[in-house]
């Protein structure tokens, strides 16, 4: 990259983080229990966002009893997706309005959270289309009350401030950001993620990882932060291959979605980086899984930051107890890196991406790129030949 852009992407990524302190980010208030949850919605009708499989394994049951019981009327939309999309957001809008709700409850993993956010910004904002508010700060309103209940760990969802949305027409999926869409409250229930299959638990915990690992070795950390992110790597580290042979264990569900949660506030102040653009690009081109493709481009991304990272991966290392004070720094990082590979093969997630097609890849670094430049205080700037180098890598069939 050369010098001027270079020059001129750390500057902007130096005013965000000074800006931090001054914007108005929130984090959700923990509710205890469904009770609270149901004393909330009191005199509210909330349109609950979930998938037919939740409805089907009867995940919502105990839930939906108890605001029946309590003369809480709702509407249960049950249409979620991997992937949402603006013909979603705009379905789930016209429900909310047909059926007079006042309030959203998403009930999933990050596809139900970012459809109940996006179509929180559309009911707040009708005049303005989900394209329209692509980016950072386009809502600037009030959304209806927004609660989430994870059912993985996860995406952090219920943290974030933002909404990934495809568009179906231009095979594009991009995040639309704003401080009124960080949901008011969440409820961290492990009974909800006991029946997560094996694959999944795997590939959303690693989306958990990559939060907190992009987060710590970029440029816009917080001593909070980086309190957050370690915490996180810490958990996952010692409880994902837990959850993963023995879905019922509780404290290592509970653990995950903690992990999670505070990987969802390290990254929501101090940003992704290029692991989550390319995942993205891959989303909207081929609706590649999101944290499948995070597991799998992460040691490729890693590696190729190189000695920029070093250090911090070596102090995310020594925090998860995968590496001693007494080993040097390039050894303590290269211990987290093969600890992720060995994780990876360990539950079953591959090296490569199969559906790569390498037509494609000059668009989707182009997509990339503009993710993540300038916004992302990565460790190191790559230019679009170094992305495309890494799709190159990370393909299967080129
Ligand atoms: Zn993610």
């Amino acid at each position: 990259m050369n010098i001027f852009k270079k020059i001129a992407y750390r500057s902007y990524q130096v005013v965000f983080k000074l800006a931090i302190p001054f914007l108005p980010y929130r984090k959700p208030k923990l509710l205890e229990d469904n009770l609270a949850l149901v004393t909330l919605f009191d005199g509210l009708k909330p349109l609950i966002i979930t998938d037919k499989t939740l409805m089907q394994l009867g995940l919502l049951n105990k839930l939906l009893e108890l605001l029946r019981k309590n003369d809480i009327s709702y509407f249960v939309y049950d249409g979620v997706k991997p992937n949402p999309t603006i013909s979603d957001v705009e379905e789930t809008r016209s429900l909310y309005l047909e059926n007079n709700c006042t309030a959203l409850l998403a009930i999933g993993g990050g596809s139900a959270m970012d459809l109940a956010k996006a179509c929180g910004a559309r009911i707040v904002r009708p005049k303005k289309s989900i394209s329209q508010m692509k980016g950072l700060l386009h809502i600037h309103k009030k959304l209806p009350l927004l609660v989430a209940i994870p059912t993985t760990a996860g995406t952090g969802s219920e943290t974030t401030l933002a909404a990934v949305i495809t568009d179906e027409k231009l095979h594009y999926k991009y995040p639309i950001n704003d401080f009124s869409l960080i949901p008011h409250y969440a409820l961290l229930d492990p009974d909800m993620t006991i029946n997560l299959p094996p694959s999944l638990t795997a590939t959303t915990g690693m989306d958990a990882l990559t939060h907190a690992i992009e987060a710590y070795i970029g440029r816009s950390t917080t001593k909070e932060t980086r309190k957050m992110a370690k915490e996180a790597v810490n958990l996952i580290v010692n409880n994902i291959y837990l959850a993963y042979t023995d879905g019922k264990n509780i404290t290592a569900r509970k653990n995950m979605l903690l992990a999670s949660h505070y990987a969802g506030i390290a990254f929501t102040k101090s940003y992704v980086g290029y692991i989550h653009a390319i995942a993205h690009s891959l989303g909207g081109q081929y609706g590649a899984p999101h944290g499948l493709c995070n597991a799998v481009i992460m040691p490729y991304v890693l590696n190729a930051y190189g000695k920029t990272a070093e250090t911090k991966l070596a102090d995310l290392a020594l925090v998860a107890g995968l590496a001693t004070a007494t080993d040097s720094k390039t050894i303590q990082a290269k211990k987290l890196c093969d600890w992720i590979k060995d994780i990876n093969h360990k539950m079953n997630i591959p090296t490569k991406i199969k559906q790569i097609n390498k037509a494609d890849i000059p668009a989707m670094a182009k997509h990339a790129y503009k993710e993540a430049n300038p916004l992302y205080p990565v460790p190191k700037l790559f230019d679009l030949a170094d992305l495309e180098k890494i799709y190159y890598e990370v393909a299967e069939n080129v």
